[in-house]
């Protein structure tokens, strides 16, 4: 590179994430063709609008770059092209939620999602993020004693205040959802079902969790998680919904562009579509099954050193730890600076029932997907969760 300085920070940032152990359950290390076709020449091009209906010319490879990108996605999740339409330019992850918010829910409508301490996203509705000043949440959570949905509350909820849309799926819940009791949730109050499985995309993409595409009416998800792509989103819609004479495909393309976003990234649609052909080979599906099995094995040995693990366990790619225990332990922002200092890094969280704040939850989160893409196996996690339990318990 001529831009010594940048270089510089590559090259320190490489090293960096060479020498830690990370277990940031959203994080990833994705392939060199990822990084190739993200870093393309496609990064150079305006192709504002949708293949064959776009603002600008010089087209003929974008189009062809995006629909082949939109195929893939159903392919990496078995969808048939009769009943799915794919949307691959949102930006990210929270621009995708917005604009599903933005095409199907009236300003001020009411989004059922759950609470940010619980396990949800931002963009579930919580106030600091506009999707809850331009809408209104009606918050859930999860059962305080059990730690889990509590599917029968939520259907009492939601029938007493008719939400339009309900969002499920979340950014700290370890264990399996039951995506057909909320079709039945949304079904008894009308609303739509948006399940946002940013999280777990590359555990259903690999089939060792449950594919939200039976029921949804409506799936976004980030691709740079357990996917292990480049940072960006899809927003995935049934064909055979309408509001009115609408589909809402194409309520849904029209309020990612020209609603939120200007032109699509096609550098992350070339990346994209990269890793979703790598998320349909065998090899994934391996990948996928060994972070479940390692995200076990680390929950298990954590268990049996004492620590409370919310929900006693998990079914998915991350653990959730109370390493606060009532004071028994110790809270989670010492516990995420004194990992770090030991060369493993994670955040902290908050759990269930929160008695602390966010800024020093009772928690850390940890997740098993970026040591799985480097090789680790179980007895690596159970070495890991050994070496935390020393570190934490350290006086
Ligand atoms: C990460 C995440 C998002 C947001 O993704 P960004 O790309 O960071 O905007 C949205 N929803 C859930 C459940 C997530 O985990």
């Amino acid at each position: 590179m001529k831009d010594k300085q940048i270089e510089k920070l590559i090259k320190a940032e490489t090293a960096r994430q060479k020498s830690v152990i990370n277990l940031i359950p959203s994080e990833n290390y994705v392939s060199k063709d990822v990084l190739t076709a993200l870093g393309s020449i496609f990064d150079n091009k305006y192709a504002e609008g949708y293949p064959t209906k776009r603002y600008y010319g010089g087209q003929k490879y974008t189009d062809e770059l995006e629909l082949l990108c939109q195929d893939r996605a159903r392919k990496a999740f078995r969808l048939s092209k009769d009943l799915w339409h794919v949307n691959v330019q949102p930006h990210s992850g929270s621009p995708a939620n917005l604009s599903v918010y933005l095409g199907l829910v009236p300003l001020g409508g009411k989004i059922m999602g759950m609470t940010l301490t619980a396990g949800g996203h931002l963009t579930h509705g919580q106030k600091v993020s506009i999707t809850g000043k331009a809408w209104q949440q009606v918050p859930y959570g999860v059962d305080p004693k059990t730690e889990v949905l509590d599917y029968v509350a939520l259907k009492e909820l939601a029938v007493k205040e008719k939400p339009a849309l309900i969002v499920a799926g979340f950014t700290a819940y370890p264990q399996m959802v039951d995506f057909k009791k909320f079709r039945e949730i949304a079904d008894a109050c009308g609303a739509f079902l948006m399940v946002d499985m940013s999280h777990f995309a590359g555990l259903v993409a690999g089939g060792v969790y449950n594919s939200p595409f039976e029921y949804a009416d409506v799936v976004t998800t980030t691709t740079h998680k357990t996917l292990r792509g480049p940072r960006s989103a899809i927003v995935f819609s049934r064909k055979d919904k309408k509001i009115g004479e609408k589909n809402i495909t194409e309520l849904l393309d029209k309020a990612v562009f020209p609603g939120l976003q200007g032109g699509p990234h096609l550098g992350q649609i070339a990346g994209v579509a990269v890793a979703l052909k790598e998320a349909a080979t065998p090899a994934f599906k391996q990948y996928a099954k060994q972070v479940k099995k390692n995200a076990t094995a680390l929950a298990d040995e954590l268990t049996r050193l004492g620590w409370h693990v919310v929900s006693g366990g998990t079914n998915s790619h991350l653990v959730l730890v109370d390493t606060w225990m009532d004071g028994k332990g110790i809270a989670g922002k010492e516990a995420e600076a004194r990992l770090e200092k030991n060369g493993i890094i994670c955040n902290k969280n908050t759990i269930p029932a929160e008695k602390r704040s966010p800024f020093d939850p009772s928690g850390i989160r940890l997740g098993s997907p970026a040591e799985t893409t480097r090789g680790k196996k179980e007895k690596d996690f159970l070495k890991i969760a050994q070496k935390i339990d020393k570190v934490l318990r350290a006086k």
